[in-house]
């Protein structure tokens, strides 16, 4: 196979989301396989919604997932030459005629195929005109397609879709000011960089025919083309914001890992066998087009939380210490402190991002007295829990060491020998402890804050209880 050239051409004019990142991504995976080259080419040329800042958050999203182009980024905004040297070799060869409608003529042919209920096209007056109406009259450029015929697209995804030429008509390549379109630009850059396959989502499957009968017009060779399917959310809708986060960065901030990202994202339209998560090296040497399902991908976003929690809790403690620190750092804890790993091992088994982590270590950043939750304390800090907790405070002053195993033996011990079970001292222990009802295990929580701190909100808490009756 000739190695394939492929490109991810974003245009910059919001955030890269979801449907976004996965072309990106399965272009990249595409040359990665086959020792391609995978080429980022910014389309700015819609002056007015492009935004440098969009620019700067899509390099920044496909660098956090380490997507590497390796060319580019080009801007479209920087290559109006070229567009233009093509428009001049359309018009000199016949393919691209000067149109001088104006506004108003056209509105009034639009507005008459509406009346009558029928499709408007752009009727071809101005075909066979080669003189401006009046000196220096605005045109725009129209491309001149067969008006006759069919163009067939063998789409890897969709697979074979066949187009009458008589449903298209002569489309803009350029406006009035001489700006060319999206049309024309992407084919002319597909062209100029030498893109083998064309894999983008299928809300461009309606502009292929007419980049198809561009290439032809430009003499050029069609690329493959590969459609991906859109990506939906649970309930079948197109995916949006009212799913939950749909941009990229978004689920940086939220403490997802770029490796859970590549593996969930791959997956949306990907198969490979049933297995359901890849490490990026198993992407790079697995991913091809032909897995792709033409049915709608679905975003399911517990899937990918439940995804990040296994991975993270594959980590070792020293890793998950450095993935997290910037999520620890921005929760104002030093990552730092000694107790942070211990807190972290604790935390491990039930968190499921960098930033639940580091939220669940802010339970441990105090080690005065804690503020007790008003539901939680009225419920399991009662009269009758006064003397349990002091009694257990007591029994605490002597477990050596002060660890988890050796904590859990004491207290099982405290509780048989008063033929109690762990419901009676374990909330209003951790509401003692931590001053709510969610922490993780008991025994870890006292460990983690060291006896004298575990003592002495035990005995606060026993003091706030009720009298007893
Ligand atoms: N710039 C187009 C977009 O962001 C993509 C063009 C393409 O992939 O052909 O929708």
């Amino acid at each position: 196979m000739i190695p394939p050239r492929v490109r991810f051409a974003p245009s910059p004019t919001g955030d890269l989301h979801v449907g976004g990142v996965r072309a990106a991504l399965f272009n990249w995976l595409y040359a990665r396989r086959h020792g391609g080259t995978f080429v980022l080419r910014v389309e700015d040329t819609d002056r007015e919604r492009s935004t440098p800042e969009s620019t700067a958050l899509i390099l920044e999203g496909m660098s956090w997932l380490g997507m590497t182009p390796d060319e580019g980024p080009f801007f479209q905004s920087e290559r109006g030459d070229l567009y233009r040297a093509r428009l001049t070799q359309l018009l000199d060869m016949g393919g691209a005629y000067r149109c001088w409608c104006t506004k108003d003529d056209l509105d009034a042919k639009r507005a008459e195929a509406e009346r009558r209920k029928s499709r408007y096209g752009y009727d071809g007056t101005c075909r066979g005109v080669t003189e401006a109406p009046s000196p220096g009259a605005p045109f725009v450029v129209r491309a001149k397609l067969p008006q006759d015929g069919e163009v067939l697209i063998d789409d890897m995804v969709k697979g074979r879709v066949v187009l009458r030429n008589d449903q298209f008509d002569d489309f803009i390549l350029a406006r009035q000011d001489g700006s060319p379109v999206y049309n024309f630009t992407v084919v002319v850059d597909d062209i100029d960089m030498g893109i083998t396959h064309v894999v983008r989502g299928d809300d461009h499957l309606n502009n292929t025919p007419k980049q198809v009968h561009l290439y032809r017009l430009l003499g050029a060779d069609l690329p493959r083309f590969a459609h991906l399917p859109m990506v939906h959310g649970p309930d079948g809708k197109k995916l949006s914001k009212r799913h939950g986060a749909a941009s990229i960065l978004a689920f940086r901030e939220m403490g997802y890992l770029p490796e859970t990202m590549l593996s969930f994202l791959a997956r949306l339209g990907w198969s490979h066998g049933d297995q359901e998560e890849f490490t990026v090296e198993e992407l790079q040497t697995l991913f091809d087009l032909d897995g792709i399902n033409p049915a709608a991908a679905v975003f399911d976003h517990k899937k990918l939380e439940w995804m990040n929690g296994r991975r993270m809790r594959e980590m070792s403690t020293p890793e998950l210490l450095a993935r997290a620190r910037p999520f620890i750092e921005r929760a104002q804890i030093d990552p730092d402190l000694p107790w942070v790993p211990r807190a972290l091992e604790a935390l491990q088994p039930r968190a499921n991002t960098l930033a639940a982590l580091a939220e669940g270590l802010s339970l441990f950043a105090g080690r005065g007295p804690v503020a007790y939750d008003a539901k939680a304390a009225a419920k399991f800090l009662k009269a009758e829990s006064r003397a349990l907790l002091t009694e257990l405070a007591a029994a605490l002053e002597a477990t050596r060491p002060f660890a988890a195993a050796a904590i859990e033996e004491t207290v099982r011990t405290f509780l048989a020998t008063r033929e109690l079970k762990m419901k009676h001292i374990g909330q209003p222990a951790r509401v003692a402890l931590v001053g709510g009802t969610a922490s993780p295990s008991l025994f870890d929580v006292m460990e983690i804050f060291g006896r004298d701190v575990t003592l002495a909100r035990l005995r606060a808490a026993a003091a706030w209880s009720g009298p007893e009756a």
